[in-house]
């Protein structure tokens, strides 16, 4: 009785968010040790998480819970956001830091020079069609680093450090932004690269890998999976923008899709 006028101190965000339990906690933990996980891979931890510490669990409030847990790192600038991705298509969960707006996040675990040609990488790829660079062009970019030069092998050093890092993705040779690096990077590539960046015609999400409509005055893009999903039972493939043949190969939706929709 004595402080009726409190919730009028604390903000509306604050006074909504509902408190941390122990299976929050317990969920946050696991996110800091992966950085990234899928969508299923949330909900079995969702489930383990409240099992462990005999809370209810609501199969269905997965997204409930995790903002519960987001409204809590809001203020040290810490989030768990939600992306898809470019590989599977399947939906994806990653703890991102708001605190930096660009690559200088990583200035912690990256010497200047390597974030330079970790900036180089990423002005690659996002200059490509195809949303991927091959490490040869790396390795030439690398010449010329303007804070200080690095030897081949320590660029390949550094190359699989990014990926072990879960900041690039690497097949074959060819280099792609990870799902973490996107989900964590969307808004700083979205200022960077104003120009480069596209969306996909489907989904509406920013896109690197994908299918482009070959039609010079249309030209849309299509993630791969997302592909996969709009042109499945279609006779004959036309882009849905244009209407003209979409003459690329229709990639097979994934079996891990429709299970995880179960
Ligand atoms: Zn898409
Ligand atoms: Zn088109």
């Amino acid at each position: 009785m004595t402080t009726p006028t409190l919730a009028g101190y604390i903000g509306p965000s604050r006074a909504m968010s509902r408190p941390m339990g122990d299976s929050h906690r317990r969920f946050l933990q696991a996110m800091m040790a992966k950085g990234i996980i899928n969508e299923q891979e949330a909900r079995a931890l969702h489930r383990h998480c409240c099992d462990a510490h005999n809370a209810h669990c609501a199969p269905d409030r997965l997204d409930e819970f995790i903002d519960v847990i987001s409204s809590h790192l809001q203020p040290m600038f810490m989030q768990i956001r939600k992306g898809m991705s470019e590989e599977d298509g399947l939906p994806y969960y990653a703890l991102v830091n708001m605190a930096e707006t660009d690559v200088t996040r990583m200035s912690s675990d990256y010497a200047d020079n390597e974030l330079e040609l970790f900036r180089k990488t990423m002005d690659l790829i996002l200059g490509s069609e195809t949303g991927s660079v091959s490490s040869t062009d790396i390795l030439n970019s690398a010449d010329s680093l303007q804070t200080k030069k690095l030897k081949k092998s320590e660029t390949e050093h550094l190359l699989s450090r990014l990926v072990m890092d879960k900041w690039l993705n690497e097949k074959r040779g060819e280099y792609t932004l990870s799902t973490r690096c996107i989900i964590e990077m969307e808004p700083y590539i979205r200022t960077m690269y104003q120009d480069q960046v596209k969306l996909c015609h489907i989904c509406h999400n920013i896109v690197f890998q994908c299918q482009i409509c070959e039609n010079p005055t249309c030209g849309i893009k299509i993630h791969n999976p997302c592909v996969a999903r709009y042109f499945k039972g279609r006779a004959e493939p036309r882009c849905p923008a244009c209407d003209d043949f979409w003459p690329h190969e229709i990639p097979e939706v994934r079996r891990l899709q429709s299970q995880s929709r179960r």
